[in-house]
């Protein structure tokens, strides 16, 4: 594509549609964010002697603890609400799930992408205790972990942490992909994600024999990647150890490059998968935020993307940090 050209790409994952316009993207010095939330080291609530033990404590690994999971303080969801749907013109689902915090580290300064693989195995066993736990429960039918990392991302605490927030509904994206995966195998008999890595060749960042890293078609954000397993899993229970641990060299891998590249954009990454849904392929989605979302995304749902994926592509492949 040259600089002038744009595409109105459809992302095969979901269906919806973006500008790729390139030649806009900001130089990486104009991105420069400084992480208020990171400085902020006296207020921390997530410090080992701070954090609120009695009350939100749900479970933590090693004594004095390295990872400790609590109830969000400010939950959106509450396991004590009643489950009640109403139908009809105006239709709402009451408040019921829950909202847990996973406290990466006691370390205030400490960052996700530079732990080291034990610690990093530890998160991911973390992570899957809660879920299994999760959905376990009455009417959780979806969980989801994420994380927002400095103030753009949506961060209000630095010290590192990743969310999980569990659903009595399927809803928005992850629905829409299930949806389109289930239909994409119905026609093709193979999985819409597996096949991605098979075509995705141009906008392949890397790979292994176990996991790849691409730069979707359809990309909404600049810099945006999927990271997933080659095998058929929809569930991060199910990885093998060599599929987690490349997983997890890979994310932090990203977010380092994209450090690089962007210098030090905030980012969220999200997991995509869903235990009870064997036809979904469990993938992560990591974007560095470079940009506000402004009339046209939220009036359209059409995202502007200043960096094609095959700029980032090369770019990513210039910049490569392993861990
Ligand atoms: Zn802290
Ligand atoms: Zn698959």
């Amino acid at each position: 594509m040259n600089e002038q050209e744009s595409d109105i790409r459809m992302d095969y994952r979901t269906g919806y549609y973006s500008i790729i316009v390139p030649g806009r993207e900001h130089r990486p010095e104009e991105l420069e964010i400084e992480d208020e939330g990171s400085k902020n080291l006296k207020n921390c609530p997530f410090e080992r002697d701070t954090v609120d033990r009695k009350n939100l404590e749900i479970m933590h690994v090693n004594e004095p603890w390295t990872t400790m999971v609590i109830k969000n303080k400010f939950p959106e969801l509450n396991g004590s609400t009643p489950l009640d749907y109403k139908k009809g013109f105006f239709s709402s689902i009451s408040g019921y799930g829950y909202n847990e915090v996973i406290i990466e580290t006691p370390n205030h300064f400490d960052k996700f992408e530079d732990m080291d693989t034990k610690k990093s195995i530890e998160w991911l066993s973390a992570v899957i205790e809660r879920e299994e736990d999760l959905y376990s429960r009455n009417y959780i039918k979806h969980v989801m972990v994420f994380k927002n990392s400095g103030a753009k991302g949506g961060a209000s605490i630095g010290h590192s942490h990743t969310q999980i927030i569990a659903w009595p509904e399927i809803l928005g994206t992850p629905k829409i992909e299930i949806e389109k995966a289930i239909e994409y195998k119905n026609q093709n008999y193979s999985c819409l994600y597996e096949d991605s890595i098979k075509k995705e060749n141009e906008r392949m960042l890397f790979e292994t024999e176990k996991i790849a890293a691409i730069a979707p078609y359809g990309s909404r954000i600049a810099g945006e990647s999927m990271l997933l397993p080659k095998r058929h899993v929809n569930y991060l229970l199910d990885l093998d150890e060599q599929e987690k641990e490349d997983i997890l060299e890979a994310l932090k891998s990203i977010i380092r490059t994209n450090s690089k590249i962007f210098g030090k954009p905030s980012y969220n990454f999200v997991i995509h998968e869903n235990k009870n849904e064997p036809d979904y392929h469990l993938h992560f989605e990591i974007y560095p935020r470079l940009a506000d979302f402004a009339g046209i995304e939220l009036g359209q749902n059409v995202f502007v993307n200043t960096i094609t994926p095959e700029d980032y592509t090369k770019k990513f492949k210039d910049n490569l940090l392993f861990t």
